[in-house]
């Protein structure tokens, strides 16, 4: 079913509780893809029902960023997740989310703005609120539907870490899944800015996923310098490739090694094309 409105989720909700279901939650943008169908059919083995948020959340983007050309497919995304036996996709208007009118600052709104040392790393360090826009709209999120479970993406692996922070910090009852990256056979991990790319922009984004491999097998050959694993990119860059940046740290808290273990983990963000890519890899497993 296809609902707008928070109060309409609410109502459903509430009667799943009284009968004893569990809920799931998975949040997303919408444009659904089979990355996001992973995170449903966790959920689907996971809970009893579940709830698909299916929302650009305009507090999550930059002035500069990509918020008017993000894909919207509303329809095909209902239909997908009406196929996947999922129960409720929610997909809000803006003015439903943050009230009437232009509301979108924190001079009006409140903000959950997430510590410090885990923003400014990474992706927080070039999309400068990016992730108190997340924090906020996943809460806002868990408040409406109260699911038991949530389920997220280790693509966005700064972002579930920032979550679980959040979740932890603030007593949020909820338990946070994460499930692995679904690619294509090329290894070019899914994504819905992918649609942004020419097919040779395809073909030069698969750099991101070999830079990765290539680190973790040099990892696994026994180099652990960090500095060295990552020079070992260098050799895939070329002029199309507009490196953002390329880091290995703590798998669970985002902090820097000198020497790569068995918790690190290898995280890039590099622009193809013009497009915004970003990929990650476990060294230890
Ligand atoms: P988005 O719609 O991009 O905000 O993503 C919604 C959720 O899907 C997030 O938890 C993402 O991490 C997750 N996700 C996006 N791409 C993938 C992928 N290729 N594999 C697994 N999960 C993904």
């Amino acid at each position: 079913m296809l609902l707008h409105r928070i109060e309409e989720v609410k109502s459903v909700i509430k009667d799943w509780k009284k009968e004893g279901f569990t809920v799931g939650l998975v949040p997303t943008m919408g444009a659904l893809h089979a990355g996001h169908m992973s995170l449903i059919k966790k959920a689907k083995e996971t809970c009893d029902k579940i709830v698909v948020s299916d929302f650009v959340n305009p507090i999550q983007f930059g002035p500069s960023e990509d918020f008017d050309k993000y894909p919207r497919t509303l329809d095909a995304d209902v239909e997908l997740c009406n196929k996947d036996g999922v129960d409720i996709v929610f997909a809000p208007s803006a003015n439903e989310m943050y009230g009437e009118g232009n509301k979108l600052s924190n001079d009006v709104l409140t903000y959950v703005c997430p510590p410090f040392f885990y923003v400014n790393t990474l992706c927080g360090k070039s999309r400068t609120g990016h992730f108190d826009g997340v924090c906020t709209v996943v809460l806002k999120l868990f408040n409406i539907v109260q699911p038991d479970y949530a389920f997220f993406g280790q693509k966005d692996a700064q972002q579930v870490i920032i979550i679980k922070k959040m979740v932890s910090d603030l007593n949020v009852p909820v338990q946070i899944i994460q499930c692995p990256i679904v690619r294509e056979e090329s290894g070019l991990a899914l994504s819905s800015r992918n649609k942004y790319l020419s097919e040779e922009g395809k073909k030069d984004a698969l750099v991101l996923s070999k830079i990765l491999n290539n680190i973790k097998s040099c990892y696994q050959k026994g180099i652990t310098d960090v500095s060295a694993l990552k020079e070992t990119a260098y050799k895939f860059l070329t002029d199309k490739h507009d490196m953002e940046y390329l880091e290995i740290v703590d798998k669970n808290t985002l902090e820097d090694k000198s020497e790569a273990d068995n918790n690190s983990i290898a995280l890039i963000a590099c622009r193809v094309d013009g497009v915004r890519l970003i990929d990650n890899i476990y060294l230890g497993e």
